[in-house]
Order: structure tokens, then C-alpha cells, then sequence
């Protein structure tokens, strides 16, 4: 696997099965719980779904990202299915297929020929075939080509539906230990030092969950720049996610960074994982000096809301003590 360029990102694609039997891909928007009526009250087995007719379409097929047991059972239904597959690479797509017994033909699709390839894929789309995009593992778009075709595709109202999966991204996120309610994907960092401190610090107030993809020979200086930049904050790294030698080590960046540093660069692949800034909670006397300054020009709840929002505290705490710092009783 490598990391991409021009055609990577996120881009959206709504999807949709249709109860006759028919892998449906749609135009229209669905809800995100599983469709039961779709599916039947129990799953339907790979044979059944092999068999059901693909419609027309584009099918963004997400692939294990090591365990070839994650496969899902629509994945290989769909990739049996279409008319062609098109992968980054043939000799790594050519495996996986060959373990499960499919013999769809592939075709190739990556950075360096997309601009060449994507008019076909379009052209076939129009007569109305049927077109699986993998990549060489996890979920296509996600740090990996695709792009562009489905930019393509949405802009000539033609289908398209996505077969979910495997991500590292998101394997790596509810591994790590830290919160998951809101996260931020940032993808690969630069490579060069001063372009990835600059990214950095560029992420560096978000007050979420952070989850990068980096090379393991990068890992250590990366997490050094983390730190660094970012502040000690609690981390992960995942590293071969699924397979035989899975890791995930939690800690500090300033721990991560001198464990690899001194470890030298880990085997395999690895997800980065970092917290949220964490909310230093300010010393009594500075709680009372900036609720002062909120009294002075605020009512009581406004300055108690002022400095609940500036630093974090309840804001429930905040009002009493406000309340009694104008002299008045709770
Ligand atoms: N599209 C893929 C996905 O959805 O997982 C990601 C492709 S990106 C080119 C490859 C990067 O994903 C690796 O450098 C690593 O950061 C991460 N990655 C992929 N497989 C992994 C695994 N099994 N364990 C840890 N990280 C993995």
C-alpha cells in the first residue's frame, strides 16, 4: 500500500437495497440503521447473494485491511458480480480473489494513470455496466484513489453505491481508548518536517480526536512533532490492525515519541491516534480573579457563564460562587 495524492479524499455516495434481489445502486439518501427488510430477518448466506442480479453501477468495495476473514459477504457477492474490478494493484486484488474463488476480470486504477483510466470507467458506466473499485485494502477514497471518478460519476447523475468495511482509520480510533464522539480523519501528515509542524498546528485547537495514518519509518519523528507542537496529550499507536503481530501501544506523546525513537521503526502498518486538548482546570484564585472581571461588566448568570465556557468548569459551581462573591446567598 502507498500514499496518494490527486485522487484521494472523502466524497459522498448514497446507497440502497432494494427488497427484489437486486444490489441497488441509488441516488437517493437512506438511513443509516441496518434495512432489515432488505436484508431478511436473518442474514442472507453468500450464495444467495451471489446470485442476486447487480444493477448498473459503480461499487466502491471496501476490502480487509489484513484479516481476509473481515470480508464482508456483500463484497464478495458484489466484486463476483460486477463486469470488472478496478485496483491499484493486480498481483494484491488477484489474491484476495483467488482465496475466495472470484473470477471477475480486474483492471487497474491508481495515481499515476486515473487521469487516463477514469474516462473508460465513465464510458462504461454510461452502457450501463457494472464496476467494483477496490483498493489494495481497507476502504477506497479513505487515503486511497477514488476520488475524482466518484466526483465524476455524481456529476453525471450516474450510479453509484459504497459496500462498507474494513478502515484502519476507524479500527484504529475505537481501539485507542480515547474519545470517540467526535474525531477528526486527517490523513497523511507531510512527510517534510516543516510542512507537517505547520499541518499540525493547524489541528492543534480542534477539541476532538485526532487519527492519522503514517509510515512506520516516519512514526517516531511524527510523534515527536506531535508533541511538541500539539502539547503532551494522551495517544495510540495501532499497528498491523487485524493481523497476526497487532499492536496497540497507549501513552503519552512524549512516551509514544521516545519509545519508538528509541525502539527504532516498528514492523508494519500503523494508525496514530491522538486526544483532544486536554482542559487545564485553573487554580481557585484565578477562577475568582476572571469571575471579578466578568462581575464588573455581567449579571451573575451571564459571568458565570462567561467563565464556565473560558474554562471549562460547571457552570452550576460557577453561578454560586459568583453568587457569593457579590455578597448575595445561593
Ligand atoms: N484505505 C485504507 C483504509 O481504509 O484503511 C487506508 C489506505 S492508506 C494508503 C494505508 C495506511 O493505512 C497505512 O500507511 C496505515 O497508516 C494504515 N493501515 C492500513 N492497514 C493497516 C493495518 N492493518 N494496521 C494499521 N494501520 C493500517
Amino acid at each position: 500500500m502507498k500514499q496518494t495524492g490527486r485522487d484521494t479524499g472523502a466524497a459522498r455516495a448514497t446507497s440502497e437495497r432494494e427488497g427484489s434481489g437486486r444490489l441497488e445502486p441509488s441516488r437517493r439518501a437512506t438511513g443509516s440503521k441496518p434495512d432489515d427488510a432488505a436484508l431478511g430477518a436473518t442474514p442472507p448466506p453468500a450464495e444467495a447473494l451471489a446470485q442476486a442480479e447487480l444493477a448498473p453501477g459503480l461499487y466502491l468495495v471496501a476490502t480487509p485491511i489484513g484479516n481476509l476473514g473481515d470480508v464482508t459477504l456483500r463484497a464478495l457477492a458484489v466484486l463476483r458480480g460486477v463486469d470488472r474490478i478496478f485496483c491499484e494493484d493486480t498481483r494484491i486484488t488477484a489474491r484476495l480473489l483467488a482465496r475466495f474463488g472470484v473470477a471477475t476480470p480486474l483492471g487497474l486504477y491508481h495515481d499515476h494513470n486515473a487521469e487516463q483510466v477514469r474516462p473508460a470507467v465513465l464510458a462504461a458506466l454510461r452502457r450501463g455496466e457494472r464496476i467494483a473499485l477496490v483498493s489494495d485494502a481497507g476502504t477506497p477514497l479513505v487515503s486511497d484513489p477514488g476520488y475524482k471518478l466518484v466526483q465524476a460519476v455524481i456529476a453525471e447523475n450516474l450510479p453509484v453505491t459504497v459496500v462498507p468495511g474494513p478502515s484502519a482509520a476507524l479500527a484504529a480510533l475505537v481501539l485507542s481508548g480515547l474519545p470517540p464522539d467526535a474525531f477528526l480523519f486527517a490523513g497523511f501528515l507531510p512527510p517534510r518536517q516543516a510542512r507537517r509542524r505547520r499541518a499540525l498546528e493547524g489541528w492543534s485547537s480542534l477539541s476532538a480526536t485526532m487519527i492519522f495514518f503514517e509510515s512506520a519509518a516516519r512514526l517516531a519523528g511524527s510523534l515527536a512533532d506531535m508533541a511538541d507542537v500539539l502539547g503532551d496529550r494522551p495517544a495510540a499507536v495501532a499497528r498491523e490492525l487485524t493481523k497476526l503481530h497487532e499492536e496497540i501501544r497507549r501513552g503519552r506523546l512524549v512516551d509514544l515519541a521516545a519509545h519508538y525513537r528509541g525502539a527504532g521503526a516498528p514492523r508494519g502498518e500503523v494508525v496514530i491516534v491522538v486526544g483532544a486538548p486536554e482542559q487545564s482546570t485553573p487554580d481557585d484564585a484565578e477562577v475568582g480573579a476572571r469571575l471579578r472581571t466578568a462581575l464588573a461588566e455581567l449579571g451573575v448568570s451571564a459571568a458565570a457563564a462567561r467563565v464556565a465556557a473560558e474554562t471549562g468548569l460547571p457552570r452550576s459551581e460557577l453561578y454560586r460562587r459568583a453568587l457569593a462573591l457579590r455578597g448575595e446567598e445561593p
